[in-house]
Order: structure tokens, then sequence, then C-alpha cells
């Protein structure tokens, strides 16, 4: 069979996965550009909920009837299939989280407290999403430590001699995306991992763009934590995991508490628990961890060979078809870039191109992308964003190009 009609073919079958894919928006069938902010969930993962809530829902840890039991082991599976997706070396580094952002918030509050104090310094960059800066702010002046900012270069990418400059004896921690989220540069993380660790400096990565998008090793990057959401790879909201090498995790103090927590209470006092259950105070979304679990599988099942061919092709195709007209400026020219794509159409507010756009069934992502300091650096108020996942298709593309001609059209450009 000819290899175009194969690979067509094949992305049918995936497609029948994804049940929303099948929708129309306004009359016209949905053409999903906005997997940056979150994946659809094919249909193993959906019927993985329905199984866990209409089979096995309990709550864990504390029960010795045979549901407790059984969705304990479950979710303790989950935890061990996370720490095998991401080459964990101990389960009980990964921590259960609702989310990216709630993972960079416990590890900024409890690695600072135990290890950030007066006059320290903490640095992050420029490109960072509003959940691995703000949590850091809020540390460094708690702790009246000084936050440091590496510069971005006018191609999005990290101004990396400026980045050298910043690693002095008074930094305590570097936080850093391995994607960014409004622009698509794929920062160089395990040189800069490498770098930092050669200053003794310990590195935290926002991988809530990465996970998805290629194979993640923590033990390869050498990172001392690894922050992403389920809802970003495919997997349920209201999950999302905290990797950190357990000798942080061990002196860090809880960032919450309450049941599961702990060792022992009494009226005087409290002794936490052990790894990982000293982070996960309270009932956790045991049926979202035990749903990722089929997100990973799914990823698994088709590899990352596949994913990354696949979506550089479909990036570079819509790359080259916005080269083609006139009045787009892009943002984010990073030559090693994730399938993002952020620009502007000549003067035009990127909310009046989402609109027209959504009109037509196109869902693209426009504003400042929780990233207001990459647009203060470019000096405009947001941008529109594509970002693509393996499903998409060549046609979704061409739909979109002629979406932005009508755009331009009806706008008078
Ligand atoms: N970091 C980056 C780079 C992101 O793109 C996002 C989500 N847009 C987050 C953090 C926050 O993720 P969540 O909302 O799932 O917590």
């Amino acid at each position: 069979m000819d290899k175009t009609i194969a690979i067509t073919e094949n992305i049918q079958k995936i497609r029948q996965d994804f049940p929303i894919l099948g929708r129309n928006i306004n009359n016209h069938p949905l053409v999903y550009f906005d997997n940056a902010a979150t994946t659809h969930k094919p249909r193993q993962v959906l019927d993985a909920l329905v199984h866990f809530y209409s089979h096995e829902n309990s709550n864990i840890h504390r029960g010795v009837h045979t549901l407790a039991q059984e969705v304990t082991g479950k979710y303790e599976n989950a935890r061990e299939k996370i720490r095998s997706f991401i080459n964990a070396s101990y389960s009980h580094e990964i921590i259960f989280t609702k989310g990216t952002t709630e993972s960079i918030n416990l590890a900024a509050s409890s690695f600072s407290k135990r290890f950030v104090s007066s006059g320290d310094e903490i640095v992050i960059t420029e490109m960072e999403h509003h959940s691995n800066f703000i949590p850091w702010q809020i540390a460094c002046s708690e702790r009246s430590a000084t936050l440091k900012v590496c510069r971005i270069t006018d191609s999005g990418e990290l101004d990396l001699d400026h980045f050298r400059e910043l690693l002095t004896s008074k930094v305590k921690l570097i936080a850093v995306t391995h994607i960014s989220n409004s622009l698509g540069t794929v920062n160089p993380v395990k040189k800069i991992i490498e770098e930092a660790h050669a200053s003794g400096i310990p590195v935290l990565i926002d991988g809530a763009q990465a996970i998805a998008h290629s194979r993640v090793n923590v033990q390869e990057l050498d990172c001392d934590f690894y922050c992403f959401s389920g809802h970003k790879m495919y997997g349920p909201t209201g999950i999302g995991i905290l990797y950190g090498k357990e000798k942080y995790l061990n002196d860090m103090p809880p960032y919450q508490s309450g049941g599961s927590m702990i060792k022992k209470v009494t009226v005087k006092e409290t002794t936490f628990g052990d790894l990982p259950l000293k982070f996960e105070a309270g009932t956790p979304p045991v049926g979202d961890a035990i749903a990722l679990v089929a997100a990973v599988e799914y990823i698994e099942n088709l590899g990352f060979d596949f994913i990354v061919n696949r979506e550089n092709e479909l990036v570079n195709y819509a790359l080259d078809k916005l080269e083609t007209l006139s009045d787009i400026k892009m943002y984010g020219h990073a030559k090693h870039r994730a399938p993002v794509i952020s620009f502007l159409i000549d003067t035009i507010h990127p909310y009046d191109t989402g609109i027209i756009l959504d009109k037509l069934g196109i869902a693209v992502r426009t504003g400042h992308h929780c990233t207001q300091p990459v647009m203060d650096k470019y000096n405009i108020p947001g941008t529109v964003r594509v970002s693509f996942a393996f499903y998409n298709t060549i046609e979704e593309i061409d739909a979109f190009i002629i979406g932005i001609e009508r755009v331009k059209k009806i706008l008078k450009v």
C-alpha cells in the first residue's frame, strides 16, 4: 500500500479512539489545535474512569474491606507505572498531585522552607509559565531570598551566557521549563542540569509541555524534580505528578497536612509518614490516577518514535504553509521546537482571530498563555497559538490556513 494512504488510514483509526474528535462545532467538523492547553482522552481512558466508578470505587489505604484493598493496590500500581514511564529509581519518588501547578507549588513551598534562607537566590527564566514563576516569587519573598530571571533571546531561546552568569554560590535551585508553552522552544535541559550540578545546584523541570511529546527519562536527565499533568498526556484532569529525588523529598517538610500523611498524632504533636504519603494528605484522585495508567499505556502502544515523527510532520507542514501567507508574524524561532506555533496576523488582536476561527470550528488558543513576561518581552498583548497532537491531520491544517485567509478578508488585512 502507498505509504501516505497507510498513514492516513492509521490516523483515521487512531481518531476513532477519541470520541470528541467526531464533534461538529458551529456546523463544521471540529479542528482541535489547542492540545498544549489540554489533550483529548481516548476511549481507553474514558472506559477506565467508568469502570473505576462502576465497579471499584472506594477510598484507599485505610480499609480492610475488599474494595479498599483492591483499589489501594491499583493506586500503588499506578505509581509504579508512572515510575517506569519516566524511569525514576523508586516509586516513592512519585508524588500524586492534582497537576503541574500543584506539583510546583508543593516543591517551591517545601523545598524553600527547608533549603532557602535570607540572601539566597533562586533562578527561573523569562519563558516560564506563571505556574513556574509565581510559586518561586512567593517562596523568595517569604524567605527573604532573591529571584533571578534568565533572559531569552529574540528567537525565543534561553540566553545560556546569561544563565551561566547567574550560577553563583548563592543559588539554591534552578526551575526551568522543558518546553515553552507559548513559544514552542525545547530547552537544552540536560545541558542546563549538567552545568547546574557542576556548581552543586539542584534543578526542577516543568515538564507540562514535554511529557506527551518525547520520552522523558529522569535518571538520564538527572533532574532533581520533574513536574507534569495527566490531562496534557491524554489522561484525566485533576491528576499530576511531582517526581523528586528521594534525598530532597525526605528532607522537605509536608506541604499539606491531614489524613494519610502521618505516623502518629497526639494532642501534643504529630510525626509524619514516610514517602510518598507524607506529601499526599487527604483522599487523592484515586480514579484519575488509575485512569492515567490507561493514558500511559495508550502512549506506549503508539510509541514515541511514531508520536515524534507525526508531530514533526504536522508542525513543519503548518510552518511551511504559514510562511506562504503575507502579514503573519511568528513568535518563537528556536532551532529545536515542539509542535506549538505562536503568531499574530498584522495588527489583528488575537481574540478576534480566535473568535472567527471558532466560527469555522477551529479551536486555537489566544492571549498571553500564562506567560505575561514573554508577551512583555515582545511588547504584544498576546498571540494566537496552535498546538498539535498525533491525532491531528494535514487536512485540518489546510482548513486552518483557509480560516486564516478568511480572518484576513473579514478584518481587511
Ligand atoms: N507549565 C507549563 C509549561 C504549562 O504549559 C502549563 C499548562 N498550560 C502548566 C505549567 C500548568 O499546568 P496545569 O494547569 O495542568 O497545572
